[in-house]
């Protein structure tokens, strides 16, 4: 190539000129006459932009299909050859293209900061899907009964305290509630609503202990469901060995089951119908007795 200087370039109105000197990168090439870049040099440099292209179309499409698969897998994450610039992951979501682990770390942050908002949002997407989740956790506590029980009688035992605190508070708040339920509750369970009764009475006059109403058919069924005093089989009734009105405990061991007429008969005496080794045969007794 002959040697041309700019000036002598432009004022012929070339596009090039060549001085042989090398540039910056060492290439030894002709030069453009307006902005004195080596020809080379761009050359290099769009042969470097058109391969970044292809590059970036390549890995576009790659991505693109990584998703329609997972799409067709019906899966909730794909992993992609785009690497996220903040966190250097490449865990994206289907849904929206969006990078896991900093939408994690969003969310997380979000909810953080403002739990009014999240608040709010739950309780208005409750109310709009109020159905569906009334359907959920009927389908759920149906499933699952006996745990529940569970769950709910362990949590009262160890909580009785705030359990009587809340039954009262709910008592007071639903009174209507409270009274159609407890009168449908004495006509369906007839003989648990009579027991109960006599305990409450028995509290009331300040017995000490208490009794199941096991322990009370426990030993009904003992004595064959008759009167221990006539032993006629009937309808029976509680009577106190030694009357809770002369300072007789409610436990089962001071129970005896009297008919009404022999009950009424003996009135406040302390008599005990029942034979001596019967009372290593009272579960409580027996439970004591083995551990
Ligand atoms: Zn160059
Ligand atoms: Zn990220
Ligand atoms: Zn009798």
């Amino acid at each position: 190539m002959d040697i041309i200087s700019r000036e002598e370039a432009i004022k012929q109105s070339l596009k090039f000129y060549f001085t042989g000197t090398p540039c910056k990168r060492g290439h030894i090439a002709k030069r453009y006459a307006k902005g004195r870049t080596c020809f080379e040099c761009v050359r290099h440099l769009r042969k470097q932009g058109i391969k970044a292209k292809k590059d970036r179309i390549e890995a576009a499409l790659l991505k693109k299909q990584a998703r329609n698969t997972a799409i067709a897998n019906g899966q909730k994450t794909y992993h992609t050859n785009d690497y996220c610039a903040k966190c250097a992951t490449n865990a994206r979501y289907t849904s929206n293209n969006k990078c896991v682990a900093c939408e994690k770390k969003y969310s997380h942050q979000y909810r953080k900061n403002s739990p009014q908002h999240i608040k709010k949002y739950n309780t208005q997407y409750y109310q709009e899907n109020k159905s569906v989740f009334q359907e959920l956790s009927k389908n759920y506590r149906e499933k699952n009964r006996a745990k529940l029980i569970k769950q709910c009688s362990d949590y009262y035992y160890s909580h009785q305290k705030e359990a009587a605190i809340y039954a009262k508070q709910w008592k007071n708040n639903n009174i209507d509630r409270y009274k159609k339920q407890n009168k449908h509750y004495r006509r369906t369970h007839l003989e648990q609503h009579a027991f109960s009764q006599r305990r409450y009475k028995a509290r009331k006059r300040k017995a000490y202990g208490s009794h199941s109403i096991e322990d009370w058919l426990w030993l009904c069924e003992k004595f064959d469901f008759r009167c221990l005093c006539c032993g006629k089989q009937g309808k029976l009734t509680e009577d106190h060995i030694r009357s809770l009105f002369c300072g007789g405990s409610d436990y089962i061991e001071n129970i005896q089951p009297l008919c009404q007429s022999c009950n009424s008969r003996k009135h406040t005496k302390t008599i005990s119908y029942i034979p001596i080794d019967t009372f290593l045969l009272f579960p409580s007794m027996r439970e004591k007795a083995s551990a």
